[in-house]
């Protein structure tokens, strides 16, 4: 299937128009017509290299809703027109103890993700959802709840799972006190889920800048990382601490507000953290962890969950043109909310 998407075609150069095909659907296989697509972080990220050298050219994109536009001699769950979904994963082994316990994400061949890695079966290099078609495994495809704003949903596929995960695997109920680190695509889905847990939750930021935001989210308020003082007297404040922070930082200055036996989960910054100082760590039973997206089942968990409690990301609509200039302000790390690309601005011809 022919289609057109924006690809990055080096770390130095602006992403532009690329003509490319989609393979030929397998029986197992949807082709979905992509409406819209969410801008993460991590597309940033890979297309600057920050995690290494990339098979460009490069169609980024994870958190992607469309519609069906064809399906496979052997597809079940999907026919033509139902609204859908894929995230960050597009396949993995189906057959590893991982696998098997829906945590598809942990393979033990390796999942592969959505763009930039190698299909399993031809070899050639995933494409993602920055493009007005993609075709992907069912097992892989998740379904919109019905009455979902298609628009306002394609960064719950990242965003929402990402800290849906840690906040469900470390029992986050009614009256937890979760503080959440950067106030961005991730830290704004992590608030607003927290609160729908029950929650107590306060943003930790770099300055009271998002106040209004981080209140309008549900939070308790801002705590700012460069005040020392605030930062003192909130020690032990915390049972999970969830870190979306994109760069390297000292995680020492943010151990000490968790309470006896309390976390800080990682889900930012891919890499090198710096010396860890054991001290809060041993004076406290405190733990830093890590968590990588969510496997399919959980995904489609927080898309019902979402609707249920009619959560929706804030999502600043953009033309598929504007994605340069959307990527320089994501650098900032101005905004406390997402970037969306309405797919309808990308002509085909
Ligand atoms: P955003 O840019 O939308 O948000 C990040 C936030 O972090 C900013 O809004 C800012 O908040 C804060 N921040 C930015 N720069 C700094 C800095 N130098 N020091 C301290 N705080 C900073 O990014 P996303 O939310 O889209 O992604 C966040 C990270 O999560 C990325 O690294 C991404 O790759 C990663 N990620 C990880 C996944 C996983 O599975 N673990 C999945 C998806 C993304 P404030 O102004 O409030 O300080």
């Amino acid at each position: 299937m022919k289609t057109v998407g924006y690809a990055a075609h080096s770390s130095e150069a602006n992403m532009v128009p690329y003509h490319f095909e989609r393979r030929e659907l397998r029986s197992s296989d949807v082709a979905i017509e992509i409406l819209y697509s969410g801008v993460c972080h991590s597309d940033l990220h890979t297309v600057n290299g920050d995690w290494g050298p990339q098979p460009y050219p490069l169609v980024p994109g994870h958190e992607i809703v469309g519609v069906v536009q064809s399906v496979g001699a052997d597809v079940t769950q999907y026919k033509v027109g139902d609204q859908v979904a894929v995230g960050c994963m597009v396949d993995s082994c189906q057959e590893c103890d991982q696998c098997h316990n829906h945590e598809e994400q942990y393979c033990r061949e390796g999942m592969t993700g959505t763009y930039g890695f190698p299909d399993r079966i031809s070899g050639e290099t995933t494409q993602g959802g920055y493009s007005k078609h993609i075709v992907v495994r069912e097992e892989f495809v998740l379904r919109i709840p019905e009455g979902m704003d298609l628009s306002k949903s394609a960064p719950i596929l990242c965003a929402g799972i990402t800290t849906y995960s840690p906040l469900r695997t470390w029992g986050v109920k009614e009256g937890s006190r979760v503080g959440v680190i950067g106030l961005g695509g991730l830290g704004h889905m992590a608030v607003k889920l927290a609160v729908a847990m029950g929650a107590d939750v306060t943003v930790i930021s770099r300055s009271t800048k998002k106040e209004t935001e981080a209140k309008a989210l549900g939070a308790k308020g801002i705590l700012a990382s460069t005040d020392e003082e605030a930062m003192t007297a909130a020690a032990n404040a915390f049972d999970l601490i969830i870190d979306t922070v994109p760069t390297a930082h000292d995680i020492n200055a943010y151990t000490p507000l968790l309470d006896v036996d309390g976390s800080l989960v990682i889900v930012g910054q891919v890499g090198p953290t710096g010396e860890l100082n054991s001290m809060p760590m041993i004076f406290g039973r405190r733990r830093v962890a890590g968590s990588l997206i969510g496997g399919i089942a959980e995904t489609q968990e927080v898309l019902d969950f979402c609707a249920k409690h009619n959560i929706y990301p804030e999502c600043e609509m953009i033309q598929m043109d504007q994605i340069n200039e959307a990527f320089k302000r994501l650098e900032q790390g101005e905004m406390a909310h997402r970037f969306v690309i309405d797919m309808s601005s990308l002509d085909v011809a």
